[in-house]
């Protein structure tokens, strides 16, 4: 069974029954909804579908909204797309206009603030470059530098462009209302840029006596990579957005990015993500190349939580199938992983108090026993994450009566959620978590498990460690 969790976006390829069924058969933990391209009504729809198999199958299944954010986007050309030919000038709006090959606005009415002479700016994900050569008192000219396509609703990339809209724009408000009414687990925040962004949000949450959505802070330009400290202490995980922070940063500085933002996540305890282009050939076709297949192992190493498929799932070929080869190479880095030089590293690292020397104690006797499993019991979540902090051999069995507990627990690396009674005395939870595990992992005579939680189990540390043979 794989640790490192995996996230399918869902879109056109994969918004059916059937497909997500197989999705979550093939090891699916969380299902994110882009809402920049589903309506209020889509995403309803899928959220049902997600809960009506998640109930069938009998599994804990992590649904995810992703908001648009504060991004600057192309207003609706006429046709479903444009051509901008080598050399040609464009004229850019600051207010509505007929957008063409010739002339367009956008969903900000104070552009031409934001742009300098001599300035790049980036359309179809850096795929076309204009450059601004004039600039009057309502529209900008631009150059086309690299000429190619670009669709109504595109981010256009400005230095620093987003940085002057409000967080939350009517659609944003509306879109995290529906991720309350509907009790998603996980709210992605697209193009944060500090910690008040996300301390807005937190607000709006309370305000709806919303306090347990679990929020990641997409990390996708250059601004909220400064302020990534200050970002890691409000959320509870971070998403390194490849897709807008390689068109946002140098591409060539990409991999630094993504090895600094896992690792301080890992430093404040929090989720990270890595998301975009993990399969990008698999949107077209039915293998991986070699390079893709190395990155996915690298990200393992590197010690994120969770992996993001985009394009692969949302309009790629075969949906199911990149579930099968990431979870193959997933599994594979897993097996290679340095276990024990991690898990003394990591404890160096640690205030040394109570619950991290029993997560410490506990995976490391999970190694020198060679065990089949821990079993957290746990009703916050608190001592499932701790353990996996330490990034346990075995899988962490997550044990909690609590079903938004189990729910949230869908990201953190090696938990296996699972619904369980409450125990009211140790010996009840040591029977029945036994009971549970057999259930879920095979298991033979002699086997040995290990056993953690607080007791009594609201209790908020961790304070138990018990080692059973099966
Ligand atoms: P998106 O985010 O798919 O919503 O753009 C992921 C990314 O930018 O990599
Ligand atoms: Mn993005």
């Amino acid at each position: 069974m794989n640790k490192t969790k995996i996230v399918a976006s869902l879109g056109p390829a994969s918004n059916d029954l059937e497909i997500i069924e197989q999705m979550i058969n093939g090891g699916v933990d969380v299902f994110r909804i882009n809402m920049s391209h589903a309506s209020i009504e889509e995403t309803e729809d899928l959220i049902k579908k997600i809960r009506k198999i998640e109930k069938k199958l009998n599994k804990i299944v992590g649904i995810m909204l992703d908001t648009d954010g504060p991004s600057i986007r192309l207003d609706k050309f006429k046709e479903e797309e444009v051509f901008l030919k080598l050399d040609k000038e464009i004229r850019i709006y600051n207010y509505h206009v007929v957008c063409n090959n010739t002339q367009f606005s956008t969903n900000y009415d104070k552009i031409t603030n934001l742009v300098t002479i001599g300035e790049e700016i980036k359309l179809s994900n850096g795929n076309v470059l204009l450059e601004v050569i004039k600039i009057n008192e309502d529209n900008f000219i631009c150059k086309v530098k690299k000429e190619g396509i670009i669709k109504s609703g595109q981010t256009i990339h400005i230095q620093d462009g987003n940085y002057h809209l409000p967080f939350m724009s009517l659609k944003d408000k509306e879109n995290i209302m529906c991720a309350i009414k509907n009790d998603v687990d996980f709210l992605a925040l697209s193009y944060v840029r500090d910690e008040q962004d996300i301390l807005e949000v937190i607000d709006m949450l309370i305000e709806n006596e919303n306090e347990h959505m679990n929020i990641i802070a997409k990390i996708e330009n250059e601004r909220a990579f400064n302020n990534l400290d200050e970002i890691l202490k409000v959320v509870d995980g971070v998403m390194v957005a490849r897709g807008d922070l390689g068109i946002e940063i140098p591409l060539e500085k990409l991999p630094f990015h993504q090895k600094q933002i896992i690792a301080l996540a890992n430093k404040y305890q929090k989720i990270s993500l890595v998301a975009t282009d993990l399969l990008k050939s698999m949107v077209l076709e039915n293998n991986p190349s070699r390079a893709e297949v190395a990155d996915i192992y690298n990200a393992v190493f590197d010690k994120c939580d969770a992996l993001v498929l985009c394009d692969e799932t949302t309009i790629g070929v075969d949906p199911v199938n990149c579930i099968e080869v990431i979870k193959k190479v997933v599994t594979e880095a897993e097996n290679d992983f340095p276990y024990k030089e991690n898990l003394d590293e990591t404890f160096k690292l640690v205030s040394q108090d109570v619950t991290s020397t029993i997560a410490y104690s506990v995976v490391n006797a999970d190694l020198i026993l060679n065990a089949k499993g821990i079993l957290a019991n746990t009703m916050s979540g608190y001592t499932a994450r701790k353990i996996s902090y330490f990034r346990p051999r075995s899988i962490i069995i997550g044990l909690s009566p609590k079903i938004s507990t189990l729910r949230s627990l869908t990201l953190n690396y090696g938990v296996l959620p699972i619904l369980v009674n409450k125990f009211t005395d140790t010996d009840s939870i040591i029977k029945e978590s036994i009971k549970e595990y057999k259930k879920v992992i095979p298991s033979q005579e002699n086997d040995i498990v290990i056993l953690t939680g607080g007791f009594p189990l609201d209790n908020k540390s961790t304070n138990f460690m018990k080692i059973e043979k099966l």
